[in-house]
């Protein structure tokens, strides 16, 4: 699904936050990213995403390097990518339904597809009752199941998430776990960088460890610290 192969990154600054880095995430692998604040995580996760290039190295998901997209390739490529951040991004002044229905409508989906799938995803993360609200009306994790719904309406093969659950109590934190381990258990990849000891013990999943620029660990069913 994915592959990481020898990858650098250095900002403009000379700040060099990926060291030649190399991973290979499978098909319906559920991967956590953990290291310390400053490690790599987020800029690992945006490489993923392509929302800039790597200093050097390939990029391959689902087969296509894609630090050699064209301009106009990378639309099209993000419409196959599931993306959550930690901070929602939804558009306030629509509902829910709206929100999630906005994914599907700018990607051209006809109406009768739309009116299917919109309430499937919602039903997949538990916030159908509120389809008519708006994202202000609801609290920090029914926000977030919002931004799920919004991310596998389009049915992805693979999720991106970045701190998803960095704004959100610990119980509401296990609530869009389980979302997400549901998603993942359709088939759907799911990569997530965090820093939730809790989350990451609890789920033992795979786990990559950054540290400085460099993973530092890779274990099947891990843990988040191993001397804790
Ligand atoms: P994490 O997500 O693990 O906290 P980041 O990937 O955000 O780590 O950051 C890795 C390193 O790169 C840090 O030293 C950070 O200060 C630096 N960095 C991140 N983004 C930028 C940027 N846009 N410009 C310059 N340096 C950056
Ligand atoms: P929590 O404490 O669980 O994070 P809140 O106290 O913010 O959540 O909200 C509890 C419930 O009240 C939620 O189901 C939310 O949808 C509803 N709610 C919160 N704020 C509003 C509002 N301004 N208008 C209507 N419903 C609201």
């Amino acid at each position: 699904m994915i592959e990481v192969q020898r990858v650098s990154m250095a900002y403009p600054n000379g700040v060099s936050a990926l060291k030649n880095i190399n991973v290979c995430i499978e098909r319906g692998e559920f991967v956590f990213v953990v290291g310390e604040s400053g490690a790599g995580k987020s800029t690992l996760i945006r490489l993923m995403c392509r929302e800039f290039l790597p200093t050097s190295g390939s990029i391959r998901v689902q087969g296509r390097d894609i630090t050699r997209l064209k301009r106009r390739e990378v639309p099209l490529f993000r419409r196959n990518v599931g993306v959550v951040f930690q901070d929602f991004r939804l558009l306030n002044n629509r509902s829910v339904y709206d929100n999630v229905a906005f994914a599907m409508q700018v990607i051209g989906a006809p109406g009768r597809e739309v009116r299917r799938r919109v309430p499937e995803a919602l039903e997949v993360v538990g916030i159908s009752h509120k389809a008519k609200m708006k994202p202000q009306e609801l609290s920090g994790g029914e926000q977030q199941r919002v931004c799920l719904a919004r991310a596998i309406v389009n049915q992805p093969t693979l999720i991106i998430a970045d701190e998803p659950t960095g704004n959100l109590d610990p119980k509401t934190s296990t609530g869009i776990m389980d979302a997400l381990k549901n998603i993942n258990i359709r088939g759907t990849t799911i990569v997530m960088a965090t820093h939730d000891k809790d989350i990451v013990d609890t789920m033992r999943q795979r786990v990559l460890v950054l540290s400085n620029g460099n993973i530092v660990r890779d274990e099947k069913r891990g843990v988040y610290c191993q001397h804790a």
